[in-house]
């Protein structure tokens, strides 16, 4: 596996794999062709169905230029990973250059029959957690300490940037009001959720109120970090921060729980996919929801079994959940879902932690679940906006432009 940096990438949203990946991959070919008199890019699969609402064309015209010509293709259906595009550079009449490309998830790019598992700079020896807690037990070490064992020394460094952008877009999120961009016209909740936690001061008023304040962010196009992706962004920050300000853990025990929620989600990359297009929302909130509780573990005190089994509690739970967001935006259901796992992840923190960290199916089987379950969910319900919430009658509609 390679390092967790890659799963905490900090940028703008609101998708990772439609805004952060096509964003990447424009770049990258308006590098290799800054020559070029003018471009076109088709978009497949997903990206052709959910594009609009997910701002793909904004951002690719954002780095390549107004006058790139964009084409949605929904039907074509890239068996490599359903996020395909084909990027066109011509000078003047004749075609230069062309790069066919995927974004597979998390902000990542992948070329046609490139090895999913494939890392170019791996980092971790081992690829399953039943190995990496076989391994611990030997060494008599914590997961922590697994983690500082194989990444590099500037992890702490880095991972102190991605906890002060979490930390940024929670401020800014609960300090703003107003509707969300788009024909939905959702009004922002964050900023009357921490104005009751003032009031109240419950511990899942203050979890709600930060996950609205990060995926709100989000959903606008501000500066947020994958925890593992942008539409699942409000989850993690929400726990951390929650455990911080509420119970107090510490900031460098909130560090350490990064680490630990990075593992998680660097397993579930490599194993299966954290790519809403190809294995639905259990691969998105579902993970998101599993790095949150075995972080929240982590914080309560818990040992490495435990931390492992609250994580599979959380991503068990979440099997079979399907992505269809309305008009293809990353808003419903993904805003309240995010809230609504934040609190699900100290659940299942709180459940692990009255045990022994003993249980009959492993995080490793769960994942290994999750992606046959995405490979046979239908498609109308793997981030193409065709089925499910984003297709069914709704009883009220929208306010007019
Ligand atoms: S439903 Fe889940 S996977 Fe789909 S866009 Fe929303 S957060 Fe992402």
């Amino acid at each position: 596996m390679e390092s967790i940096k890659k799963i905490y990438l900090i940028g703008r949203g609101p998708s990772s794999s439609h805004t952060m990946g096509p964003e990447k991959a424009s770049k990258n070919f308006l590098s290799k062709y800054p020559q070029a008199s003018h471009f076109q890019v088709e978009l497949y699969g997903s990206l052709a169905l959910t594009g609009k609402g997910h701002m793909t064309d904004v951002v690719i015209k954002e780095v390549l230029g107004e006058n790139t010509e964009i084409f949605f293709l929904p039907l074509v259906e890239p068996s490599y990973h359903p996020n395909g595009m084909k990027f066109m550079a011509y000078f003047g009449a004749e075609l230069i250059g062309e790069w066919k490309v995927y974004s597979v998830g998390g902000g990542e790019l992948k070329e046609e029959g490139e090895e999913r598992k494939g890392y170019k700079a791996p980092v971790y020896p081992h690829h399953y957690m039943e190995d990496i807690l076989v391994y611990c037990k030997q060494e008599q070490i914590s997961l922590v300490e697994y983690v500082d064992r194989y990444e590099s020394s500037d992890l702490n460094a880095y991972l102190e940037e991605v906890l002060n952008a979490m930390e940024a877009a929670i401020y800014r999120g609960i300090a703003t009001e107003g509707v969300l961009p788009g024909r939905l016209k959702i009004k922002r909740k964050a900023k009357t959720f921490y104005d009751k936690y003032l009031e109240n001061h419950r511990f899942p008023t203050i979890l709600y109120a930060y996950s609205l304040a990060s995926s709100e962010e989000n959903a606008s196009g501000g500066t947020i970090v994958t925890a593992p992706t942008c539409g699942s962004c409000g989850v993690l920050p929400a726990v951390l921060f929650g455990m911080h300000y509420h119970h107090h853990s510490p900031r460098e025990n909130v560090v350490n729980a990064l680490k630990i929620a990075g593992l998680v989600g660097n397993l579930v990359k490599h194993n299966a996919s954290i790519s809403g297009a190809e294995v639905g929302c259990q691969g998105e909130v579902g993970v998101a929801c599993s790095m949150a509780a075995a972080a929240a573990a982590y914080l309560k005190g818990g040992n490495n079994s435990v931390i492992e089994y609250a994580a599979e509690i959380a991503l068990e739970h979440h099997l079979g959940m399907t992505c269809d967001p309305i008009d293809g935006m990353v808003q419903i259901p993904c805003i309240e879902r995010n809230a609504l796992s934040a609190q699900y992840a100290i659940n299942a923190s709180e459940y692990a932690l009255m045990t022994d960290g003993s249980h009959h199916i492993t995080l490793d089987s769960v994942i290994e679940v999750m992606k046959e379950t995405g490979k046979d969910m239908h498609a109308k319900y793997r981030e193409t906006s065709l089925g499910g919430l984003a297709t069914v009658k709704r009883t009220k509609e929208p306010p007019k432009e």
